[in-house]
């Protein structure tokens, strides 16, 4: 079964591609099926309203299984911000760049023992006959002092998962972050309950 992913972030896409691909799920993209999904508001309050809208738009758009991931970074120190405003944390066109600066701005006075986060993705997939299955995954870690590795998107570089000590997601290797990342581990679970579903649908 053919699923299409409801992102135009290109290193999101990649990620989902490349962990949903050894599953057995094919993923493609609205250019792949010759088509332009529109940008859908984020108007939802949680990751996973989120997630929903952008999966329920770009089946409704697209006749196809869809599959959308919201996700975000919350930090304790920051009552969990930037949370699902963690895109447009530092303004709607910031870059990357912007972003870490604004965090670690925000992150300067605070102590070494203070500084936990955790990234939060949410899956949602909509099937055209209104089926739906969600998937939540979480990595705990902490904020570093400053941006280490250039690998990854966003908020990579500032952010220590607790599994690798003295590494960001920008530092270990691709499969390394797919392992323990808040994404790798919602988009296993959602295989596992795909699987299922698929079984019950086609007895
Ligand atoms: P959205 O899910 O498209 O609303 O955007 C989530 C935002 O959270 C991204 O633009 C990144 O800034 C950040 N983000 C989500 N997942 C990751 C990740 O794996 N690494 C770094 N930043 C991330």
């Amino acid at each position: 079964m053919r699923f299409i992913v409801a992102t135009h972030n290109a290193h999101k896409l990649e990620e989902i591609r490349r962990i949903l691909e050894p599953l057995g799920i094919e993923a493609v993209t609205d250019t792949m099926c010759g088509i332009a999904l529109p940008e859908v508001e984020e108007t939802g309050t949680t990751f996973a309203e989120n997630a929903y809208l952008k999966a329920a738009d770009a089946c409704r758009y697209s006749g196809l299984p869809a599959i959308a991931d919201d996700s975000g970074l919350a930090v304790d120190a920051l009552g969990g911000a930037p949370g699902v405003y963690s895109a447009r944390y530092a303004g709607e066109n910031a870059t990357d760049r912007d972003l870490i600066e604004k965090l670690l701005r925000e992150m300067r006075d605070v102590p070494p023992d203070k500084r936990g986060a955790h990234f939060v993705s949410a899956v949602c997939c909509v099937f055209p006959d209104g089926d739906m299955l969600t998937a939540t995954g979480i990595c705990d870690g902490s904020i570093g002092f400053a941006p280490q590795g250039d690998s990854g998107f966003g908020y990579d570089p500032v952010f220590l998962p607790k599994e690798y000590p003295g590494e960001s997601y920008a530092t270990v290797s691709a499969a390394d972050k797919d392992a323990v990342s808040h994404r790798g581990r919602a988009l296993r679970n959602f295989s596992v309950q795909l699987q299922a579903y698929l079984k019950k649908h086609k007895a």
